[in-house]
């Protein structure tokens, strides 16, 4: 029997999470206390790791019919341009970030959602959870009746304020910056390229300009010091400060105008006893780099279908603890290079000497760019123990891209020759279903970490789990076998 499974939250981590389980054959509950999904413009930009993930959950082609594709990033500096961050290098097949207000991405999961029969239990709240034994105890409230329900596991996608993480007791640890920024939705006249996205630095204060559809723009100014966040924040106030760092910039038509504080914060454990926690409800990012949602949507990826293969008794419990282990350690390290890049943007003093240098000459900041046009990418996961084979625990990105397309639904197996892959056809029965096997040009299977691969095993979530020769693929694919037949 299938264990049940309660989502806290139809945010977008809940719904990527929702769809992923559901397609892996678990039919989680979905609760969210709102009665309508948000209206407000949030989240901007959907990485290029975040559009193949939508993509294998059939969501991406919606999203780029209606986003704008934006592949070029400016940082000027007191007038200056620093760099340009160039997103058309990128091995991928979505070498951009797509420009789009957070209502339309979860309007697609919504439509998608509504398609394959995922739904949401609409003005319903999580109040309090008790775990007994493996089972999670949770009181619901809804139209003012409160009851209570027990399930295997529950997942708090429940955001920055999550019920969920304070019921379990953990810290959210971190800092609010000594700023705030106002955020509008504006059409504008400018003496630039409109079409790229701009970070304009000066020592008085910045402001990001980010191209949107139907001829709108975001632009973010930052306001420091002394601001009420419960002040009314109108066109002419936003007029007003952007008037002082650059008059040249002329905005009109608003659309829509929020205030929001800087934060880095983070709990100190995403999973306890049978209770996980995603998205902002362990994570909270500068929106420098764009990283909260789309690292949501990474989370529930990674633990969709580690839920799914141990909901349904294929793999052992042990595999759930690398969700912790894993997306824990890669918003540590997110967490670090935004805290780093918001303070060279709004010019705090939270960065060393030679994080300074990248306010330097663009020559001088050639490793930096291609670093950083990975990460924001959301390319530059890391998830491998020490000691592991070249490229095991980053994401698969083939040399040769054409015709490779991820799906979701299981590991795949990756060789350049048809009588190898048939030999280790056999060998990958795991947990009673055929693996994918995918016979290539060797140009395809060897990867970016691993030219030379022969064979490279990529577990559903896109994640290589191995790659080598067949001799060592045969021995991990034992190991593996092993291990989903002590479940
Ligand atoms: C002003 C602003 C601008 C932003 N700009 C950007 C940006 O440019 N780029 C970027 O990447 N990110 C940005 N973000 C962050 C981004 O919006 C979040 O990272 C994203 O929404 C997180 O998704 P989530 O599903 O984890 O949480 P949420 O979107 O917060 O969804 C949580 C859901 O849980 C529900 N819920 C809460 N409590 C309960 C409960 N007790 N019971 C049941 N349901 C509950 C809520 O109703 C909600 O639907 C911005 C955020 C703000 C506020």
């Amino acid at each position: 029997m299938v264990k049940q499974v309660l989502i806290v939250g139809a945010g977008p981590t809940g719904m990527v999470l929702a769809l992923q389980l559901k397609r892996l054959g678990v039919d989680a509950t979905v609760i969210d206390s709102r009665l309508a999904a948000g209206s407000g413009s949030k989240a901007l930009s959907v990485n290029p790791a975040s559009l193949d993930i939508l993509d294998d959950l059939g969501v991406t082609e919606q999203l780029l019919a209606r986003g704008k594709q934006n592949q070029s990033v400016n940082l000027i500096y007191e007038g200056q341009r620093l760099f340009k961050l160039d997103f058309k290098q990128l091995n991928s097949r979505f070498a951009y970030f797509l420009m789009l207000p957070q209502p339309d991405t979860e309007a697609a999961l919504q439509a998608r959602m509504a398609e394959t029969g995922c739904e949401v239990a609409r003005g319903t709240a999580l109040v309090d959870l008790h775990q007994q034994g493996d089972q999670v105890q949770v009181t619901l409230s809804r139209d003012g009746q409160v009851y209570k329900e027990t399930y295997d596991y529950v997942v708090g996608c429940d955001g920055a304020r999550s019920r969920t993480r304070e019921l379990l007791k953990l810290p959210f640890s971190g800092y609010d910056y000594d700023m705030h920024f106002v955020l509008a939705d504006v059409k504008v006249r400018w003496n630039r390229d409109t079409s790229q996205s701009y970070y304009m630095v000066s020592e008085d204060g910045f402001f990001i300009l980010l191209p949107l559809t139907e001829g709108y723009h975001r632009i973010v100014i930052k306001v420091s010091g002394a601001f009420d966040p419960k002040q009314t924040i109108d066109f002419d106030l936003i007029q007003a400060y952007l008037q002082r760092l650059d008059p040249d910039l002329e905005i009109f038509e608003p659309s829509w105008i929020s205030s929001a504080p800087f934060y880095n914060r983070e709990t100190s454990q995403f999973r306890r006893g049978n209770v996980f926690i995603c998205g902002d409800a362990c994570h909270l990012f500068s929106p420098i780099g764009g990283f909260g949602m789309n690292t949501g949507i990474g989370d529930a990826y990674n633990l969709a279908w580690k839920l799914a293969q141990v909901a349904k008794g294929e793999a052992p419990e042990v595999l759930l603890d690398s969700y912790d282990a894993e997306r824990r350690q890669n918003a540590k390290s997110l967490l670090r290079l935004t805290d780093k890049n918001t303070s060279l943007i709004a010019r705090l003093d939270r960065h060393s000497a030679d994080d300074e240098a990248l306010f330097t000459p663009k020559q001088k900041n050639r490793p930096f760019i291609r670093q950083f046009v990975q990460a924001a990418a959301g390319y530059q996961l890391d998830y491998a123990a020490t000691g592991s084979a070249k490229g095991v625990g980053r994401i698969y990105l083939p040399l040769d891209l054409q015709g490779y397309r991820h799906q979701g639904t299981g590991y795949t197996l990756f060789a350049s020759d048809a009588a190898c892959a048939e030999r280790l056809a056999q060998q990958v029965a795991y947990s009673g279903e055929q693996a994918q096997i995918q016979v290539c040009q060797r140009e395809t299977v060897a990867h970016q970490f691993d030219p030379e691969a022969e064979c490279v095993l990529v577990r559903p979530d896109k994640i290589i789990a191995f790659s080598g020769n067949e001799r060592q693929c045969s021995r991990f694919l034992n190991d593996t076998l092993l291990l989903a037949e002590s479940a």
